[in-house]
């Protein structure tokens, strides 16, 4: 659970372009740290900036709704943005500077140059979500450029995401350090998403399917890969004949370094995922087990 208890820190500063940023930037002493997100901060983005102030002296959020990683037909529009009450957020957790950009400030012109991922961003949400990768890790390297933080903080509940940050920093020799903060839940143990505000009572109570899937599979974990998978797949079958449905787009064991599909015999550390759609809303979920 996330501590409120604590007594409200100075305001952080913002930045709404690169030159204020850079400006801004310079008065940052000591290890400093950054927190990418979307904005409509919940209990997850808190979880990452927790993480942040153990991991450097100062942190810097960034909130920005990234046009590159929505495909045709998604919420990109509709995405809730609330940048006061983010600020508040942000000035509750002890972030010492906001950047927020415009769209024409990152893209001021056409995004030619991007990052590829790989045949590991072409799998799971990559499969269903194409060019979603290339949208997230190109955006991510260039606030890595724009913030140049010593660490960044990315959360378990996009572990696929967190995989290829750390690959991209890896491959591309990236001087930065990647952190990461397990995935946080509201009380009915649905995993904090900023798209959970979508969902009508009726949908959330589907949805709680997700969560008590992954949950199954990880209480079969010592029968193996075929078991953990035929625990969650009953749960998800249930769901998906519940009203409303649960209509599952994947559900997937891998292995946590390379997002491959694991074999009957895996010993490691592996990664149970679920993608599905309950209404209009599209949910992710996974928990960590070792084989
Ligand atoms: P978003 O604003 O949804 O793009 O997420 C920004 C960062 O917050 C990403 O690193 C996410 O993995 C992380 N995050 C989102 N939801 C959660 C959660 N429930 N628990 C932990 N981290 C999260």
């Amino acid at each position: 659970m996330i501590d409120r208890t604590q007594t409200p820190r100075t305001a952080p500063a913002l930045a709404r372009t690169p030159e204020e940023l850079a400006h801004l930037r310079l008065e940052l002493g000591g290890r400093v740290a950054l927190v990418p997100t979307m904005g409509a901060l919940h209990d997850g983005h808190r979880a990452l900036m927790a993480t942040a102030r153990e991991q450097a002296d100062a942190f810097v959020v960034s909130v920005f709704v990234n046009p590159l990683q929505f495909g045709p037909g998604e919420d990109y529009e509709r995405y809730p943005r609330d940048l006061d009450a983010d600020m508040a957020v942000c000035a509750e957790e002890g972030a010492a500077l906001v950047f927020a950009p415009s769209v024409e400030d990152m893209y001021p012109g056409e995004q030619i140059v991007r990052i590829d991922p790989g045949a590991m961003g072409r799998v799971l949400e990559g499969e269903f979500r194409p060019g979603f990768f290339s949208g997230v890790l190109t955006v991510v390297n260039k606030l890595f450029n724009l913030v140049r933080p010593d660490v960044a903080v990315f959360g378990q509940k996009d572990a696929q995401q967190l995989a290829l940050v750390r690959r991209m920093a890896r491959d591309l020799n990236m001087p930065v350090a990647i952190a990461a903060a397990p995935t946080m839940r509201d009380p009915d143990n649905l995993a904090s998403s900023s798209r959970n505000a979508y969902l009508a009572p009726e949908e959330r109570r589907s949805a709680l399917a997700l969560s008590r899937a992954l949950l199954s599979g990880a209480d079969a974990s010592v029968t193996g890969p075929v078991g953990i998978l035929s625990a969650a797949r009953a749960v998800l079958d249930e769901a998906a004949a519940g009203d409303p449905p649960v209509t599952v787009d994947y559900l997937s064991l891998v292995d946590a370094n390379t997002f491959a599909e694991v074999p009957g015999d895996f010993r490691g550390d592996a990664v149970l995922l679920v993608a599905a759609r309950v209404g209009q809303t599209r949910l992710i979920d996974n928990v960590p087990l070792t084989l």
